[in-house]
């Protein structure tokens, strides 16, 4: 079953979590083989889909934050998008579109990187919204600061913390059918931050990095853990084996019902709203040249079928909607 385990460094100013999806990993793999649009995913795609969706667990479990984690890939080569979600309840979600085929042994930039344009975005966005909010987003390239391609999710994620938080981070990702798994060492603010002002708070952070012994020693370590001791090992053994040396205080661990599971939001009223966009024109071309339309979902692939009667309603609707109070029916 998939879990996550959060720990402390006692005494350090380090953080841990670690995240093992087992089911919530298979079902995404399951429901996207059984797609006869698109049928399974590729192994490269699959892997990299993966260490995404671990990576994104991580990081909405290491935030106080109400709302939904977003984790996308926009590339440049046969993976066009990947986007993994997780909410803060760690119920998540992920899909990627590829066209054409992408080949056995396909490293990161062969997917995603071919011309250095890919991308990498990271949108946190809030579940209640003042008026006019605007989801935060931080975008980084899948190059590192001398224009070389990066080959490893891992390092595309570190450079993104230590850019936008300023705070050193280790992670380690791996995945492949059966598991998606991750570790995620961070150096926390320095102690007592809370009471400067936020500048000197950044600034003395800023300071730091690089430069804490202890969590240095600890990322080393963690580093250390290798893709088949990830993938096969229990959470027990890896954090044994790697801190045997330290001391950790464990939290309870996010099992069972509380542990990230596959969950998927969409809703026949979103598509619906969705077709709306298309507007009625396009509607209704897709009717009459197929008799109604159908839209399938991709992260569970739920199909949602509108006939022409629906179809109309839809419109009907949004006029309503748009309109209130006006011109009465
Ligand atoms: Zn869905």
């Amino acid at each position: 079953m998939s879990e996550l385990h959060k720990f402390l460094f006692d005494g350090l100013p380090v953080r841990g979590v670690l995240v093992r999806l087992t089911d919530a990993w298979t079902e995404i793999l399951q429901r996207r083989a059984s797609n006869t649009t698109t049928g399974a995913y590729a192994p490269a795609v699959r892997d990299m889909l993966g260490e995404m969706t671990a990576a994104a667990a991580l990081m909405q479990a290491n935030i106080k934050f109400d709302g939904s984690l977003v984790l996308q890939i926009f590339g440049d080569g046969p993976v066009k998008v990947a986007v993994v979600e997780v909410q803060s309840d760690l119920a998540l979600r992920a899909t990627a579109t590829v066209q054409p085929q992408v080949e056995p042994g396909a490293t990161l930039s062969q997917m995603v990187n071919v011309r250095n344009l890919g991308r990498c975005a990271i949108t946190l966005d809030p579940k209640t919204k003042f008026p006019g909010q605007q989801p935060y987003q931080g975008v980084v390239p899948l190059f590192d600061d001398h224009g070389h391609a990066i080959e490893k999710l891992s390092a595309v994620l570190e450079h993104y913390m230590l850019q936008s938080e300023q705070l050193d981070t280790t992670l380690v990702l791996a995945a492949d059918d059966k598991v998606a798994a991750g570790l995620l060492i961070q150096r926390l603010p320095m102690a007592g931050a809370g009471n400067l002002a936020g500048s000197m708070v950044s600034k003395e952070n800023e300071d730091q990095i690089g430069l804490n012994e202890n969590y240095n020693r600890i990322a080393v370590l963690a580093s250390s853990l290798k893709r088949e001791e990830l993938l096969t090992l229990d959470v027990e053994t890896i954090l044994r084996r790697l801190f045997w040396e330290e001391s950790i205080t464990r939290f309870e661990p996010l099992v069972g019902d509380t542990a990230p599971r596959f969950a998927c939001n969409c809703s026949r009223e979103r598509v619906g709203k969705m077709i709306v966009g298309l507007g009625r024109e396009e509607a209704e071309d897709i009717i009459s040249e197929r008799g109604d339309i159908e839209v399938g979902c991709e992260f569970c692939g739920l199909q949602y079928r509108f006939d022409p009667i629906d179809a109309a309603q839809l419109f009907v609707d949004a006029v309503q909607i748009v309109s209130p109070g006006t011109e009465a029916h």
